[in-house]
């Protein structure tokens, strides 16, 4: 088994310099974070999971070394290099990624930009990183995928390998509903879908992975269950991972002798004023301006912090050569001359800034020199320097100022938490930091240090693939039930040597597909053909045990020579006699019920209510899923109070909701027929709650399938309805 993980980029970039290629380690949160899990993979003491890293490798390389790179870097790096045209890397990165679902994804609508072109080449390099994948994907891979630029690769390696196995993790933010919504109609519909193919969906906070069921509830009207959701007979999860970092490796290298050599140089720069530092690469989301404003009404507020406070402002190069970005460094460069001028002097500077990235070592000094960090995103997928921060804090001193909009927020509640958007909060935060007490100051940072080493990015990646491997064995179980070549092939035989058969089929989503109209599911010619060859079998009863009312059951099957049950239970129509109860029902209860249902139907557009002698059904498959859902809850929750003394029963199925006497089931039905007669072969299908009553009743030689993958007391399963149909065939014809 290998871990192979998928990124846009490398961890490293190639220089080709007079002919030679050279590796130059990259930085940034995804791949340092990534780098310490899978070198602390090596130190296991569990068999190690051997690892392939695959992405783009920076340029453009010349096809002449392509095949050099690709020795070179499998060899030394583990690293298997995608190349891609230069035109398409180009407008896939700077195009779509970072015009497109950048701005979108991180609610800046405004700077979005919906270009049909730009999608194209995002589709197409997808699909570039999916040939790739797929000419080194065994079948026992773990592959994990990350980021927003790979958003339709799950659902393109689904296509290609149905059986991988295939994690997914958002670095970024997954927008609200309302900013999702703005992408045109079929890409985020193929976004989802794309989405939707992998096994495990990960986000760093609970509101990302609420927007994304949500979204997917909306769109794709997929409803989900604790985070899993089933489609095409597949099941998978969206769940929160908060990304950590390498607690041990900043804590450690806080005392660090060249550590301590960069702490005392910066010390004597900053000669002695209070430090408030503020690290990030050049990004609009980032709120480096609000920040600057926010330091500027404080330095305008308190005029007695003249002098004996720096503002130390890095900033990284990022997308370097894109418009907009070059507008904010500018913008950032005249503000900081700005505030400078206003209010610095001779021996003074209010901001010392930085436009460059800081090597590991001087950025661990930094953090511990700084009295406080100001970290304000207007949106931060996570914000791994605000964990940095806190980690780097070996003398337990130090203050945080922290944006709500940073998925960090989540996990670091002991930070001075403030909206962005408000530069007074940002100045009252800086005012409050320089006068909290060092007994304060260590209260807050302990507890946040024990989460951070308690969650780290190793515990963070092992988590996430843990889960991956439990779906996996669940996958793999579910797959043991589903009803093989040889198991057909043994109750065909069992069938056929048997001098007695009786047969229970449900009928909606066991014989037909479920449909947005009962009405509308009547049995076609083949169907019923195929039910009468069945019943004409020697010695073989055949039962309809069915939801529906008997009228339309009699106007549908009453040709046919075989048994019927309707109302899930209530009514039973043996062969060649007339319909009656099988145990005295009352239905005095359904006027009592009834308007709350009616009230239902007013209060959920597209909904409807089905009234049957014995039983009142909701139906609302047509309706706007995310107010059904909601509806749904409410009508179980009314339902449940109000029948307390009522001897009623409530079934919730798919898009239905439906109440019925208590203690008549198709379970009561089934023990019914095999209590009269000793039947040799006993075969049950269903597909719903319903029919797991029938299904426990059965004796242990009987064979009960469900159909779909959902977890049953049916000793197998079976994909859909036409499986059914298929299998019913062959048992008559095989
Ligand atoms: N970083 C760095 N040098 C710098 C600035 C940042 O190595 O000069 C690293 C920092 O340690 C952190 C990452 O870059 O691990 C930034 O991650 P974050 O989540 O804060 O922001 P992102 O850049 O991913 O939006």
């Amino acid at each position: 088994m290998r871990l192979l993980i998928v990124s846009n980029r490398l961890p490293f970039t190639v220089i080709e310099k007079e002919g030679e290629l050279e590796l130059v380690k990259s930085s940034g949160g995804l791949v340092t974070g990534l780098s310490d899990y899978l070198d602390s993979l090596k130190d296991s003491s569990f068999t190690p999971l051997e690892h392939l890293w695959i992405g783009w490798p920076g340029v453009t390389v010349k096809e002449k070394y392509q095949r050099r790179l690709r020795r070179k870097t499998i060899k030394e790096y583990n690293c298997s290099p995608v190349f891609i045209p230069e035109k398409e890397m180009d407008n896939f990165y700077h195009g779509f990624c970072n015009k497109t679902i950048w701005p979108l994804f991180h609610c800046f609508p405004i700077y979005a930009e919906f270009n049909e072109n730009l999608w194209n080449y995002y589709k197409q390099v997808n699909e570039f990183f999916c040939e790739a994948i797929c000419k080194i994907l065994k079948s026992d891979d773990i592959l994990w995928i990350h980021d927003y630029h790979l958003l339709l690769l799950p659902k393109l390696i689904r296509e290609k390998r149905p059986e991988s196995l295939i994690g997914f993790f958002l670095h970024i933010p997954f927008p609200p509903y309302e900013i999702y919504r703005l992408l045109p109609k079929k890409w985020r519909t193929e976004i989802l879908e794309g989405l939707l193919g992998a096994d495990l969906i990960g986000f760093h906070t609970i509101d990302y992975t609420q927007s994304f069921l949500r979204c997917v509830l909306r769109i794709s009207g997929l409803e989900h269950n604790l985070g899993s959701l089933t489609l095409n007979n597949r099941i998978l999860r969206a769940d929160t991972f908060p990304m950590g970092i390498h607690y041990k490796k900043f804590y450690a290298a806080a005392t660090d002798p060249d550590v301590q050599k960069e702490k005392d140089e910066f010390a004597r720069i900053l000669m002695n004023t209070k430090t408030i530092l503020s690290v990030d690469r050049l990004d609009y989301t980032k709120g480096i301006i609000n920040r600057l404003e926010g330091y500027e009404l404080f330095l305008e507020e308190n005029p007695h912090w003249h002098n004996k406070i720096t503002l130390l402002l890095i900033v990284v190069p990022s997308r370097i050569g894109v418009e907009r970005y070059q507008r904010i460094k500018i913008k950032i460069d005249e503000f900081i001359g700005k505030i400078n001028g206003r209010f610095g002097n001779v021996g003074w500077t209010p901001i010392q800034y930085q436009y460059k990235h800081i090597p590991f070592k001087q950025l661990v000094a930094l953090y511990n020199v700084a009295d406080i960090a100001l970290i304000s995103p207007l949106r931060d997928g996570m914000n791994l320097v605000a964990k940095e921060y806190i980690a780097s804090q070996s003398d337990k001193k130090g203050v945080l100022i922290l944006s709500e909009m940073a998925g960090a927020a989540k996990e670091l509640g002991e930070a001075i938490i403030i909206n962005p958007n408000h530069k007074q909060e940002i100045a009252q935060a800086i005012k409050d930091a320089l006068s909290m007490s060092i007994k304060e100051q260590t209260r807050r940072i302990k507890i946040m240090q024990k989460r951070l080493s308690d969650y780290d990015v190793i515990r963070w990646a092992g988590d996430f693939i843990s889960e991956l491997l439990d779906l996996n064995k669940q996958k793999m179980t579910r797959m043991t039930k589903l009803l093989s070549h040889l198991e057909k092939e043994q109750i065909i035989k069992d069938f056929k040597t048997s001098n007695s058969r009786i047969i229970f089929l449900d009928y909606d989503g066991t014989l037909v597909p479920l449909t947005d109209k009962p009405q509308r599911s009547k049995p076609d010619n083949r169907l019923l053909k195929l039910l009468r060859i069945l019943s004409e079998y020697p010695d073989t009863e055949v039962v309809l045990v069915s939801g529906r009312d008997k009228s339309t059951l009699k106007k549908w099957f009453g040709k046919l020579d075989i048994s019927l049950s309707a109302e899930h239970g209530v009514w039973i129509k043996e062969k060649n006699k007339d319909w009656l109860l099988l145990k005295p029902v009352s239905a005095d209860w359904k006027s009592k019920l009834y308007p709350l249902l009616k009230l239902a139907v007013d209060r959920l557009p597209a909904s409807f209510i089905e009234e049957k002698e014995f039983s009142l059904v909701w139906h609302y498959r047509k309706s706007d899923p995310e107010l059904a859902s909601i509806r749904a809850k409410e009508l179980i929750d009314d339902l449940i109070s109000l029948t307390a003394n009522i001897d009623v029963q409530i079934l919730s199925g798919e898009k239905v909701i439906e109440i019925k006497s208590a203690g008549i089931n198709k379970g009561v039905i089934a023990t019914h027929f095999i209590s009269n007669k000793n039947y040799e072969f006993i075969l049950a299908i269903g597909d719903d709650a319903t029919d797991e009553d029938m299904f426990k009743v059965l004796p242990q030689k009987a064979y009960s399938v469900t159909v779909g993958i959902s977890s049953s007391f049916a000793r197998y399963n079976i994909y859909d309805y036409k499986e059914v149909r298929r299998f019913i065939t062959e048992l008559v014809t095989g």
